[in-house]
């Protein structure tokens, strides 16, 4: 249901803005919150920006526990920001908070709306227009992992529950194919044998944590390139924004989820599957621009998982197709008929890519893993 003017009007009288609002209007062009602009006018200051959103309560069933996790995670960096000298107007999201002092309010409908500081001069970019912006993005996340090496991870709540247990997936993926719902089975078995062939990639890194081998990280889940800042003079990436999946995870899943998309030659959905294909350029250059950005705060066991990471990542994603699929297309939006099946099949044709590449994969990893 859209944001209605009323709504709006009763959000923005509940925040701690200062000055006379001059200007309010939708912005950016982000799938999950309704994003609005703001911008007030203050004597003798100027126009100050403000951004004011509308959370989504069906992706984010729990709002109290994402604004939890985003203060916990945004206070922090913005104290190790200064310490480095940093600007943490520019380089962390800030949390304007409600006239309550609260870091949301929830409006008379119910709907949980918040408020952040403008981030100026900077851009987000919905598609890679060239390299340097996939590796910029890189260095972003790889930086947000290293400042938030010593956060307390364990403390942050589980805003999704287990979202990338793969192995929770896998059994959830068999049971799928078990009850067979829709009837699909029989005309997908060739997929449904690449999954079952391949259960010890669901397991992996489920039992090293098991073994508490891996380290619990702060994680972003949502690693695209329009969750970053990049500078508008330098370029270079300066702030990683959209803070609402953040949860305790695995710093290899964060890696290789951006792979997983980002260094793909193909969309997500193509048909024509020779196009599916693993970028041995784009992947060295994230792995590159990330392994900079962690600046050695990561262990040499994450760092030697990485292309684990990526595949990893982009099995859970099509067996996540695939069950979806099997069960009637209940959770990804279909827009056409077998939409989530041709999205499982070029998830596998990349594993399968990946399976090929295995070895310059990890030679590329070895290469930039002693920065
Ligand atoms: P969604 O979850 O819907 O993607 P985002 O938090 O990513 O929502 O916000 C949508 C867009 O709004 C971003 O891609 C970015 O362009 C812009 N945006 C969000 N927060 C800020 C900010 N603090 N400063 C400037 N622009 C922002
Ligand atoms: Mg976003
Ligand atoms: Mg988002």
């Amino acid at each position: 249901n859209p944001v209605t003017r009323e709504q709006r009007d009763e959000a923005i009288a509940h925040f701690k803005y200062e000055g006379t609002l001059v200007k309010d209007c939708p912005y950016g062009s982000g799938h999950i919150n309704d994003t609005f602009l703001l911008i007030f006018e203050i004597a003798e200051m100027g126009r100050i920006k403000v951004i004011l959103q509308r959370m989504n309560s069906a992706a984010f069933p729990k709002p109290v526990e994402v604004m939890e996790n985003i203060t916990g995670v945004t206070s922090f960096l913005k104290k190790k920001i200064i310490e480095n000298g940093g600007d943490p107007e520019r380089e962390t999201l800030n949390v304007i908070p409600a006239v309550d002092g609260k870091p949301y309010y929830i409006d008379s409908t119910g709907d949980y709306w918040r408020s952040y500081k403008f981030i100026t001069d900077a851009s987000t970019y919905d598609l890679v227009e060239k390299p340097e912006q996939f590796y910029e993005s890189a260095v972003a996340f790889g930086n947000f992992q290293s400042l938030l090496s010593d956060y307390p991870a364990e403390t942050l709540h589980e805003t999704i529950e287990k979202f990338h247990d793969t192995r929770n997936r896998f059994a959830l993926f068999k049971k799928a194919v078990e009850e067979d719902v829709m009837g699909r089975a029989a005309s997908v078995e060739k997929e449904i044998r690449f999954v079952l062939e391949r259960e010890e990639i669901a397991n992996c890194f489920a039992e090293m944590l098991d073994r508490h081998e891996l380290p619990l990280r702060v994680t972003h889940n949502d690693t695209k390139l329009n969750n970053v800042m990049l500078d508008d003079k330098t370029g270079k990436g300066i702030c990683v924004i959209d803070l609402d999946t953040v949860m305790p995870g695995l710093a290899m899943n964060d890696f290789g989820d951006s792979i997983r998309f980002g260094a793909s030659t193909a969309l997500e959905d193509e048909t024509d599957l020779t196009k599916v294909s693993c970028s041995m350029e784009l992947f060295e250059l994230y792995t590159k621009g990330f392994l900079k950005g962690c600046d050695g705060k990561l262990t040499s066991k994450e760092i030697e998982l990485m292309p684990m990471g990526a595949k990893t990542m982009t099995f859970e994603c099509g067996m996540r197709f695939l069950t979806d699929y099997l069960q009637g297309d209940k959770y990804f939006r279909i827009h056409r008929e077998g939409h989530n099946l041709d999205r499982c099949r070029t998830q596998f044709k990349l594993v399968e890519d990946m399976e090929q590449k295995w070895y310059t994969m990890n030679e590329i990893v070895k290469k930039y893993s002693n920065n």
